[in-house]
């Protein structure tokens, strides 16, 4: 260990920008066993591990290093799947930079970080290609039932922790397939879907059951599904595409981005889409513009070069230092050739009701900071520039669908956000036996936060239904002992 010193930091190999706007095929190659070992030897064993307090999860990181360095391959896959489900999916998609990594002390030092997350993708798909991702091992049956609404991370992560416990596991999902926006946001180029689909695999086979195209809302209300089970968790994302307000906003020409990037998505899967073919939805040949500056932003961005698009343009109204999506994701898109206009803002969608010919973008400035500490875009007046263009897509982020009104339940408690009102710790709401977890309660964030809300639901969840457990013995016992 603490090699850090003697060897630099090192990513896995990087497929070249033109080969990857060739294809949807993930960007990034795997360490070999050597670089994984000489990468994660790097790590300095702090005595308090930054890096974990940095990560969601708190992954135990220095302990899989260590292990991984040594070749202890197989110990390492045990100690990371011991604090995660997803192992593999975090370590390619989480943004490391502003977590783990990005805590790294050795980072600190001006060594660069040690590449945590290519390390943990390496030890879980060593695992994977070895068959140490053992089936499913549920523990006696309990007889208890619970109910997930939504099978993203989030409502994933609590399945397979509580059907480990023994308890009945029924995965409500309104979509085709499990996944979330795992499988129908989020692009191939950053997570293959195959590595989603066999986690999934492995859940039904330990029995968990997923009822897709079962909307609730239209399929059966809350009380109807809080009756059949003895505990409901609520895990249904953030899926309300936030609005452009300026003139033209209202046209069919304004894509919304995940229309686009679910379309890219199915014909990945193999699905015909109607809106591909006839164009709607397909870039090729054309030049886009997307706003917005997060990482649906530059998934959009990044989705249209591999299209074919003849020139793509991101607008976003603050700079580059202060915009929300990962600075490693907005490199990956300017090597793929996007432009980015920054401090650029909507002030018109330009085009008629059925097509948009541009974007009319008005140039900003940043003024004083907001109660969070993030500097204000102000108009500068009198700058506007156009921008040319044959589709706009709008990636402005995403709220909370209106559960109360959707699931028919004039009790559940909501935020003024429209996101769930539930205990940042357990989940639990103040609904009896009806938990929260990941976007719908935290509103739109990422995939280790909703593993993280997942897991400590499930653990909440597992302690609730014991605890009734308990109550309707000792009232059979009473009513015994009465009679
Ligand atoms: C384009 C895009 C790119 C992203 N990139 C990243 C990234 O690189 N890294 C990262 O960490 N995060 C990323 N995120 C964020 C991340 O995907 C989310 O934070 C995470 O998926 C939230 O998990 P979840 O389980 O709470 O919800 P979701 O993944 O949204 O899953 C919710 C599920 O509930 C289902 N559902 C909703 N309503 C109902 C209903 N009434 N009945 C039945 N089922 C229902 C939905 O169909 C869905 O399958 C990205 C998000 C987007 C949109
Ligand atoms: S889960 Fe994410 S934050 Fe935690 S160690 Fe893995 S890559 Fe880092």
């Amino acid at each position: 260990m603490l090699t850090f010193t003697e060897q630099d930091q090192a990513y896995p190999r990087k497929r070249t920008a033109e080969d990857r706007a060739k294809d949807f095929l993930e960007i990034y190659e795997r360490f070999t066993t050597q670089a994984g070992e000489m990468q994660a030897s790097r790590c300095s064993q702090c005595g308090i591990p930054f890096c974990q307090s940095g990560c969601p999860l708190k992954n135990n990181i220095p302990d899989w290093l260590l292990l991984a360095a040594e070749g202890r391959m197989e110990e390492a896959y045990q100690v990371s799947t011991a604090t995660s489900t997803l192992p593999e999916v975090c370590g390619r998609i989480c943004p490391q930079d502003r977590l783990c990594e990005g805590a790294c002390v050795i980072e600190q030092s001006g060594h660069g970080a040690v590449t945590i997350g290519s390390v943990e993708t390496f030890i879980a798909e060593t695992a994977w290609d070895q068959g140490w991702v053992k089936p499913l091992d549920a523990a006696p049956e309990t007889g208890l039932s619970v109910g997930i609404i939504g099978s993203g991370p989030a409502g994933l992560a609590a399945a397979e922790r509580l059907r480990e416990r023994g308890h009945k596991i029924v995965v409500y999902e309104r979509e085709d397939r499990a996944g979330g926006l795992l499988i129908y946001g989020i692009p191939n180029f950053k997570l293959d879907k195959h590595v989603v689909t066999r986690r999934v695999e492995r859940l039904k086979q330990g029995g968990v059951e997923f009822r897709l195209n079962f909307e609730v809302g239209k399929d059966a209300n809350l009380a109807g599904l809080r009756a059949k089970h003895d505990a409901v968790l609520i895990a249904t994302g953030t899926y309300k595409a936030r609005q452009l307000t300026c003139p033209g906003s209202g046209g069919q020409g304004l894509i919304a981005a995940l229309d686009y990037l679910t379309t890219s998505n199915r014909l990945g899967l193999g699905d015909e889409v109607e809106a591909f073919d006839t164009g709607h939805l397909n870039a090729a040949g054309k030049r886009v513009v997307v706003i917005g500056g997060g990482d649906t932003a530059m998934d959009c961005v990044r989705t249209a070069l591999r299209q074919g698009a003849k020139a793509v343009t991101c607008l976003y109204r603050r700079d580059r230092a202060n915009m929300p999506g990962s600075a490693r994701e907005v490199a990956h898109a300017e090597e793929e050739g996007a432009v980015f206009e920054w401090l650029a803002a909507p002030a018109a969608i330009l085009g008629d009701a059925q097509h948009a010919t541009g974007v009319r973008a008005q140039r900003m400035r940043l003024g004083l900071p907001d109660p969070q500490g993030r500097r204000r875009p102000e108009a500068i007046d009198g700058q506007t520039f156009d921008v040319q263009a044959d589709m706009v897509i709008a990636a402005l982020g995403f709220e909370a669908e209106d559960l109360v009104d959707q699931f028919q339940a004039p009790t559940l408690p909501v935020s003024k956000w429209g996101t769930l009102k539930a205990d940042p710790f357990t989940g639990a709401t103040a609904m009896d036996g009806v938990f929260g977890a990941g976007d719908i309660v935290r509103g739109a964030s990422l995939v280790v936060w909703a593993i993280r809300d997942g897991q400590e639901a499930a653990k909440a969840i597992h302690n609730y239904l014991i605890d009734q457990s308990h109550k309707a013995q000792q009232s059979t016992q009473l009513e015994g002992v009465e009679a």
